[in-house]
């Protein structure tokens, strides 16, 4: 539990712009679309909550679909548990409009013709939970299968169980795992020794496809109001600031 409690999720160690400036001279290094996907691959988005696939890789959701790709989101959980305290939400309530919350954000990403799988597993409960998630991306998964999910030392249990899960999956079905930082923004340290640099490759964006993902954040707005827990947003600035990042980074 020691890493765990020095990844604690909290307010964020490094704002947005210091890790923009520090990125650049770290030892991470640029990828190209084609070296992790290539048009008559399946991507397949493994999401923990609603918005995890926007955060994790939306930039690279729309450079597939252009490219022609096929595209499976599969949620994980509904995420009804983001406002557990807060009486401001209903939990069953809260679900299905997070659940709507994902689609209007892919929407917005102009992915129509995607698949979407909705597991509604319990949000914050994913590690008690492997198993049904396991059996649902065995049934799922196709050998040629890219899968995309939050990185295995996120900082949140239920994106590490889902990627220690997704690899399991992933390793049986003989699919490629990569893994994108979500809240690891959040704790990490600039040149953290908790995180290995070395295997953290980024994405460039093209300005337009930046301006689609801040739109499709912006579907999220149960996790915008910061009026809807005593916290304030779940989603906050420096996330907001995050999800406008030219580049999109994956541990490979
Ligand atoms: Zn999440």
């Amino acid at each position: 539990m020691g890493v765990v409690t020095e990844r604690l999720i909290s307010s964020p160690k490094v704002d947005a712009s210091a890790w923009q400036r520090w990125l650049p001279l770290s030892p991470v290094d640029n990828c190209t679309l084609s070296s992790l996907l290539s048009p008559g691959m399946r991507l397949v988005v493994v999401a923990p909550h609603p918005d995890d696939e926007i955060l994790a890789c939306a930039g690279l959701l729309v450079m597939h679909q252009a490219q022609g790709g096929e595209i499976v989101v599969l949620s994980v959980t509904d995420g009804e548990a983001s406002h557990v305290s807060s009486g401001y939400w209903q939990a069953s309530e809260l679900a299905e409009v997070r659940h709507l919350e994902l689609v209007a954000g892919l929407n917005q990403l102009g992915l129509y013709g995607m698949t979407i799988v909705r597991l509604s597993l319990p949000d914050g409960a994913i590690q008690q939970h492997c198993a049904s998630l396991e059996q649902a991306m065995t049934h799922m998964l196709r050998p040629a299968d890219v899968v995309i999910t939050t990185w295995r030392l996120d900082g949140h249990p239920d994106h590490e169980a889902t990627a220690a899960t997704a690899s399991k999956a992933c390793m049986s079905k003989g699919c490629r795992l990569v893994e994108a930082p979500v809240w690891m923004w959040h704790w990490a340290k600039l040149d953290d020794p908790l995180v290995p640099w070395h295997r953290l490759f980024s994405v460039p964006l093209n300005a337009q496809t930046v301006d689609l993902k801040k739109l499709a954040l912006a579907a999220h707005l149960s996790q915008l109001d910061p009026l809807s827990r005593p916290g304030g947003a779940v989603l906050d600035a420096a996330i907001v600031a995050r999800a406008g990042w030219d580049h999109e980074y994956f541990f490979l």
